[in-house]
């Protein structure tokens, strides 16, 4: 485990950032983590001008900080502020760029098997509806998606390649730069879905050659419930029409609709400005953290976990993937998760359920139900890890 004092110096900054830090384990930052103190602060001070002089006048004091969650963001991707939208979830990113595609009967959409089941809800029904077909590209035995299955799979019907970066039933961390070299070498669209990826994996949209990736605030990168957002290529754009748009995604001109020429045509007028600002917020915090080292120390973490789970009697981990990341997923014997889940919260330790119908392909494919998930971040530690395991193995006796 990483121990070097400039970690550790690093790790104790984190958890005085993170006042739970001081009254309970969170592991389910997969799930929704620990805001730092400076977001919630964000939030409410801005919540308090709301309650002195309105919601627009507020809005109004805040345009030059907001405009700057736009380049944040930006950059905490790779892409530029003309290419983020800010939404209220990653699902509602996805899928608005999903549903933005002008789709053709015979079109085939290619995903993998531990698709995020909203996603392969919204496939689905459009393949019903329109006569779109969802197929899925094989895995390798370790459980990554098969490069040359897709290199095979790809021709010029295939109009989107979807895939997630971190599935949220653990382990995984699918290669996507691979991917994204593979799918630039056709007409598809590349769309990732960095939702649990973002906050804990460095991701540069060149390098993964995405042309949209969707992602929400609450889990690794520790911003309010309630908020996301989406990279859409600047190239793509004009082959993509919302399926809802309002006066702040377009304008009307001669009684036809002109599209904001930059990625806000996914955006509609309304929205939770405090959360957003708690969005700008978390994503400077973790820039400013360093998202290398926080790779660097959450990856050893869960790795550190995954040691020590395996060694207690009952346990068995079942993450997948040649390379893992911070979501650690495990059965405990014959006991449910959710019994399990629900005795480690009576003592202070979150972690949660990973069902079935979350990742329904993959779950199936491997005969699971359901599982314990602990996923860690930055202001986790070692000892935090021990304690873990022994209310586990307690827990189990
Ligand atoms: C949680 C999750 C989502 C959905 O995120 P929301 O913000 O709840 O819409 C999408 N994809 C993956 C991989 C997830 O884990």
């Amino acid at each position: 485990m990483i121990t070097d004092s400039a970690t550790l110096e690093k790790v104790a900054k984190s958890r005085a950032d993170t006042p739970a830090c001081d009254t309970v384990v969170h592991f389910d930052n997969a799930g929704s983590s620990l805001p730092p103190r400076q977001v919630v602060d964000r939030v409410v001070r801005h919540l308090r001008r709301e309650e002195s002089v309105g919601g627009y006048i507020a809005a109004d004091e805040v345009r030059d900080e907001l405009d700057d969650g736009y380049a944040t963001l930006a950059r905490l991707v790779g892409a530029r502020p003309e290419e983020i939208a800010i939404t209220d979830s990653a699902t509602r990113s996805w899928l608005s760029l999903f549903t933005a595609v002008r789709w053709r009967e015979g079109d085939r959409v290619l995903t993998a098997a531990p698709e995020y089941s909203s996603n392969l809800i919204a496939m689905l029904s459009v393949a019903r509806e329109l006569g779109v077909s969802v197929e899925r590209v094989p895995s390798t035995e370790e459980g990554d998606l098969d490069l040359d299955g897709l290199r095979a799979m790809l021709d010029d019907r295939v109009r989107m390649v979807a895939i997630t970066h971190a599935p949220s039933n653990g382990g995984l961390v699918q290669p996507v730069e691979r991917i994204g070299e593979i799918v630039a070498d056709s007409p598809a669209l590349f769309l990732v879905d960095a939702c649990q990826s973002i906050g804990q994996i460095p991701i540069d949209f060149d390098a993964v050659r995405a042309d949209a990736l969707s992602a929400t605030g609450r889990k690794f990168l520790r911003a309010p419930r309630g908020t996301g957002f989406l990279a859409v290529r600047r190239s793509v754009l004009d082959e993509l029409t919302p399926s809802h748009v309002d006066l702040a995604s377009g304008s009307i001109e001669d009684s036809r609709v002109r599209l904001r020429d930059d990625a806000r045509r996914f955006e509609l007028f309304e929205r939770n400005v405090a959360a957003v600002l708690g969005l700008g917020e978390a994503a400077r915090y973790y820039l400013d953290a360093g998202p290398q080292w926080v790779h660097d120390y959450v990856t050893e973490l869960a790795e550190h976990l995954r040691g020590l789970l395996g060694e207690l009697p009952g346990v068995a981990v079942t993450d997948i993937g040649s390379r893992r990341s911070g979501i650690v997923s495990f059965r405990a014997g014959t006991t449910p998760a959710r019994d399990l889940v629900a005795t480690l919260r009576d003592r202070g330790v979150h972690v949660t359920v990973s069902h079935a119908s979350s990742t329904p392909w993959d779950m199936e494919s491997r005969g699971l139900d359901e599982l314990v998930r602990a996923s860690v971040h930055h202001y986790n530690t070692p000892d935090e890890v021990s304690r873990f395991c022994e209310e586990v193995a307690s827990a189990l006796r």
